[in-house]
Formats: structure tokens, sequence, C-alpha cells
């Protein structure tokens, strides 16, 4: 077992001896001394196996000149360090005998230069559908959308054809809704753009929406074989391992030295029949050909054996670095087994003592490792590497929700014949297309602030933006209006508030229930039209996503079914508790103080999918029926999934809504999104949160 972090208590540690044969070895009792640990004064050729770009060459030596002409040199000190080569084929012998094992359906030992267009174009779609739905996402929870989304979309012409809707039912309960959208948008652009074929070069790729760095290497590498890398969290914690680079990971030096990193090591896919030729290894004895290791696409199977080892071997916690086939070339566990080994008396000579580095030849990419004194430098471990992130904090913001359900006579009960009133989302952002209730978000001085008259006040005008009723609806002095096809308020509510987090924010939605009595459903207004912007009472913009033009009524009890996301369901439950008199269910409280109108009652906070499947899960957990189900649910979702997140910037946009002159005038504005391609780490694939 690898050595912990903070393990004072931990017996023994059982690390095999330093590897000597390390091209590092000699540089590891200077670097690893524990009075200098934390400031880790090593030299910048501290990186060395990695034959980055970002060591200065030199004239050739003689072993360099043994190298082939388009293989980078390395820093004089370390010609003769691990070969980029030696790396691969490790990696790759090792996939071979793991891939089958999780049993991914998209995954496929084929030589992509045997297919004809047509066959390289679907088998780019299929890759691509399956690292969107990878990205933050367990591959064991992938694998049956993956399925059901090409049997409902078996080729990139029929996604295209298909509306949002369709597209969120087949991809509802995966969260991150965005992904959804971001592959409808790009198999448009394929259509229109490219002839209903993929690219198959990365910088071709990364012309379709959707598609960033990440994808388009993994793309262009597992579907097409081409050269090209790619890097997610899984990529960054190996590679960061097996060089010992402690850099910031938001630093772009960091960034840029990884991708250069996972450029360099892709390796070349063969000449097509080149007979395999052995070669001498370093040990001597015969090396096996990289053409017989990998399968009949290199690329793609050293991507895919990168992530499958960052996702199965090299794991954020208690790595299994003695099952690891890259253990004889990783700096990280050399240091970890040299930590373990490290002469304690005087004059033992285990290792060569080191030369000091000139200052000029320092490494600038690392950060000082996080220990506070040699004691706990001493429990060094592989687990250090890539350096902790600062975690963001998330912004808290409040909504306001108002379920509106009509019923067409006061004395009404039950769900049959209820109407219920539902908004789509706007077409991008977060949650984009989805359905949701009448909501308001509140302006963020107000979020900690808020009374439930001034959220009423909010939601009423909101309301009669969406529907076509008078703003005295809401007056309770005109309830006993004698007209009766005047729709009227007869009942109003405050429901439990419901928390949700997301990746980025912390939503507090303090939701409401307004039942209307009419003959019929209030009709809904059309979409508004700009009209000149006024001010309201307050002075004070709101945040809605909740528009004229995309409400509709559905039947309560078609709620559920509807596309919604997982707070929605939520808030849907609170209703169903309310209407049905049912207990609330004790979790976990927000931090901060109660607001008016949730109080004395417990906010409902639960870090769920955005989606409808924790809804149904909870639902079982209240009955009595079958609460190890449920338990056993709750394992299987063990994914912790936030909703949508992608790498925005806000661009609010203000759409002013036209009301008639009796109705306060709301200025609206509309937080769009943009998603930005830049080179950057992706989110993790097949990989829990980390956090
Ligand atoms: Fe990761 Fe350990 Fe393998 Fe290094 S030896 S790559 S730290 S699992």
């Amino acid at each position: 077992m690898p050595p912990k972090k903070k393990a004072a208590a931990a017996p023994a540690r059982a690390l095999p001896p330093p590897n000597t044969a390390h091209p590092c070895a000699s540089l590891l009792p200077a670097v690893l001394a524990p009075a200098s640990l934390a400031d880790r004064p090593h030299p910048a050729a501290y990186h060395c196996f990695l034959q980055s770009p970002f060591y200065p060459t030199e004239a050739p030596t003689s072993s360099a000149k043994k190298r082939k002409r388009d293989e980078p040199a390395l820093p004089p000190p370390l010609d003769s360090a691990v070969e980029a080569e030696v790396v691969q084929r490790a990696l790759l012998a090792w996939f071979d005998g793991v891939k089958e094992k999780r049993g991914m359906p998209w995954r496929k030992e084929v030589d992509p230069r045997t297919l004809s267009e047509e066959e390289r174009g679907q088998r780019g779609y299929e890759v691509w559908v399956s690292e969107i739905m990878l990205q933050q996402t367990r591959v064991e929870t992938v694998i049956p959308y993956w399925r059901k989304w090409m049997d409902k979309f078996p080729t990139v012409a029929a996604l295209a054809k298909a509306d949002i809707e369709e597209v969120n039912a087949v991809w509802q309960g995966l969260g991150y809704y965005s992904r959804a959208k971001r592959l409808l948008d790009g198999a448009k652009t394929v259509m229109r753009e490219h002839s209903g074929l993929l690219p198959s070069t990365a910088t071709g790729l990364l012309s379709i929406d959707g598609i960033g760095p990440y994808s388009a290497g993994a793309i262009s590498s597992i579907a097409f074989g081409e050269r090209s890398a790619m890097v997610d969290g899984n990529v960054v914690r190996v590679l960061s391992r097996l060089a010992a680079l402690h850099g910031q990971q938001t630093a772009k030096s960091t960034t840029a030295f990884i991708w250069a990193l996972a450029d360099v090591l892709v390796p070349p896919q063969p000449a097509r029949k080149k007979k395999a030729k052995a070669a001498d290894g370093a040990d001597g004895g015969k090396k096996q050909p990289l053409e017989d290791v990998g399968g009949p696409n290199k690329p793609g199977a050293w991507n895919q054996a990168l992530m499958e080892l960052g996702a199965t071997v090299c794991t954020p916690k208690n790595p299994d670095c003695p099952s690891c086939p890259l253990q004889n070339q990783c700096l990280s566990y050399a240091e970890a087994r040299y930590v373990a080994h490290a002469p304690r008396a005087k004059g033992d000579t285990a290792l060569t003592a080191p030369s000091a580095p000139d200052i000029e030849d320092l490494c600038t990419l690392c950060s000082p490792l996080p220990y506070e004194d040699a004691a706990e430098a001493r429990q060094h471990s592989v687990e250090v590497y890539p350096m902790a992130k600062e975690k963001a904090k998330k912004r808290e913001e409040d909504t306001a929700v108002c379920v509106v359900e009509w019923v067409p006579s006061e004395d009404f009960v039950g769900e049959e014949g209820r109407m219920v009133l539902l908004v789509k989302r706007p077409e991008k952002g977060l949650l984009a297309g989805l359905y949701e209730f009448p909501a308001v978000d509140l302006p963020p001085e107000e979020a900690s602030s808020s009374t439930s008259s001034s959220r009423t006040k909010h939601l009423n005008s909101l309301l009669t933006t969406l529907l076509d009723i008078p703003s005295s609806t809401f007056r309770s002095s005109d309830q006993t209006s004698s007209s009766t096809s005047t729709p009227r308020v007869i009942s109003r509510q405050a429901l439990p508030e419901v928390v949700h987090v997301y990746s980025h924010i912390t939503r507090t939605y303090l939701s409401e229930r307004l039942v209307l009595v009419s003959p019929s459903p209030p009709t809904l207004r059309p979409a508004a039209s700009p009209s000149p912007s006024k001010k309201d009472d307050s002075g004070k913009a709101q945040l809605v996503q909740s528009l004229a033009g995309r409400a509709k009524w559905v039947h309560a009890e078609d709620v559920p079914t509807n596309n919604i996301g997982g707070a929605v369901g939520k808030i849907w439950e609170e209703r169903e508790r309310v209407e049905k008199r049912l207990p609330e269910v004790a979790r976990k409280a927000k931090k901060g103080p109660a607001k008016e109108g949730g109080k004395g009652k417990k906010p409902l906070v639960e870090k769920g999918q955005g989606s409808l499947m924790g809804f149904f899960a909870k639902k079982e957990s209240v009955g009595s029926a079958a609460p190890e189900k449920a338990k056993k649910d709750a394992a299987a979702r063990k994914m912790e999934e936030v909703d949508d997140e992608v790498i925005v910037i806000d661009e609010p946009k203000t759409v002013e809504l036209s009301t008639e002159a009796s109705v306060v005038v709301t200025e609206v504005k509309v937080q769009e999104r943009s998603v930005y391609k830049k080179r950057r780490i992706a989110p993790s694939s097949d990989e829990e949160d980390e956090g």
C-alpha cells in the first residue's frame, strides 16, 4: 500500500526499496530531504522523463543522436532518461488486458483506416456521444443511457432532426443537461456544414458546437486514429504523478505543461502492414514492439488507457501503485519509495549524494509541498500530486417560485382534472429547455433579506406576464368578485424551502402554492414583444427565466413526466406532501439565517443530479416498503452529481416585457451564457467528485 499523507498512527509502510534505475534517483536525496521537502528546491530537469518541449534543448550528444528525428531532445544531464516509448509500451500492454472489463459498448477494436467514410463518421458519432456522457459521470451510469440514446438517435442525422424536448427526455436522469443541448447543436452543425460526417481531426472537430479541446482529442484519436491528446481530470492526475509535478492546477503554465506532455506521449499510428520488429530493451532484453500492443489504433488506445488508469488504479485516494504498469517510470512513486527507505543514520549512503542545482536550473512550475515540518514530510505520498485545487465557494442565490394550479370549482378535490402551470426555460444556460414552475431569481441584494410579501409581489408581476389575468386577481379585496368567469385565488400557501446544489451555485427555492378557480384555465399570454423600458416600483431588476409564450398547462398527475429538473421535482414533492398532509422529511439544513416564509420549516437540501431520479428515490424512502432498496439506489447514485456546468460568461440581456397599464411593469433580464472554447482541463471523466 502506498503511504498516506497523514498517517501518524499508520503501521510501517511496506513499499519496495527505491528504484535506483529511475533517471531522477540521484536527485532524490536532495529533493526529498525532510528538512527541505516543503521548500522543494528541485531542478527543472527533475521532471525528466517527460521529454517535454518545455525543456531546453542542447546540441545533440552521442546518445541523443540515436533518437528518432522527430523525438524531442532531453536536457543534457538526463540523456538516458526514460523514453516515451517505454511508458507507451507499458501502459498499452496493461490496457490490452483490462479494456474489456467494464463492458463499454462504444469501445471497439477497429483500425479506422479500414473503414469507409460513412463508417468512420458513424464511429465518430458513437464516440462523441459516449465522451460527452462520460463527463463527470461514471461509466456504469452512462452505459444504459448511451444504449438508449443510440436506439433513439442512431445517427447524427436522426439527432439533428430531434428537438430539445425529445433530447432532454432521453437524457433525463443523467444530469448536466447542457451536455444534451450541446450534442443537439453539434449534430445540427455537422449536418449543415459537414454533410453529416464528423471531421476527423481535432482542429476540424473544434469547429462543431459543443466540442471543446478534450472532446476533440478524444473523438479524433479514438474514432479516427489521429495522434491527438486529450486531458481531463484523470489524465492530469496520472501525468502529475508521473512527473511529480506540483503546480497550481489553474495556472496557465501548469495547464500548458500538462497538455504539452500529453501531446508528446501520444504514440503515433504505425504505418500499415509494417513488420513488427523487436528492439533492445533498457535491461538488455528484448522489448515488446509497440506494434504488438494497444490494438489496431494506438493513439485511441493510449488515450483510453490513460483515463482507464486514472479511473481504476491511479485513483485520487489510495492509488494501487504496486499494481501500476507505470510504477518504474513514475517519479512520485520513486519519491514515496525513497522516503519510506530514506537513510536516517549519518553516513548511510544508500543513494548517491546529490550535487546542488544551479539557481537558474530550478523548476519554476512547482509550488512548495503542503508539509508543515520534517515529521509531516516523512509521510510524503503520491497523493500529494496533483496539487490540491482551492475550492471555489459556491454562490448562494435565492429563487421565488410559484406552483400555480387551476381547478374548475371551489370544492374541487383530487388530482384528476387539476391543471398546473409549467414554463419552459430559455434554450441557453443552466437547465436549458427544461420545464419549471414560474420563478424569479431574486437579485443578490435581496437574497438574504427578501420577505414573503416581497416575493409574492415579484411573483404576482410575473404571473400577469404569463397569464391573461388582471393584477387585481391577487388582491384579497377582489376575491369576492361576483363574476364567475374571472379567475380567483382560492388558496395561497408557502411550501417548505428546497435547496439544490448546482456545480457553481447553491440555490434556495422559496416556493408557494397558488390555486386559481375559474370555468377554464386562464389563457396563456403569447411571447412578449419588446417595449420601451420602464422602471418598476423599486427600480430593481429581476433575473427571470420564465418568459411569456413558453408556458403550458399540464395535468397535475403528468408533472413528473415532463422534462423537469431535479429542483422542480423536489418542489413538486413538497407540494404533494402538503396536499396529502404527509410529514416533512428532516434533511440537512442550509447554513445561514432562516428566511421569512420558510420559518419553522426545515429547508430541504440535497446534492442531486438535477433529475427526477432523486425525486423518485426519495419517494421510495418515505414509504416503509423498501428502505433497503432506497439505500441501494442511493449507493448506485453515488456519483454525487450536480447540475449543469459549462465554462460561462454571464451576459445579462435585457428583455422588457410589455404589460397592460394596470400591471406593475417589471424589467426582466434574461441571463444568457456563452460557452467558449479554450485549451483547458476538461471536467473529469468517469470519476467521482474529488471534493
Ligand atoms: Fe499513479 Fe502510483 Fe502508477 Fe504512479 S505508480 S502512475 S502514482 S498508480
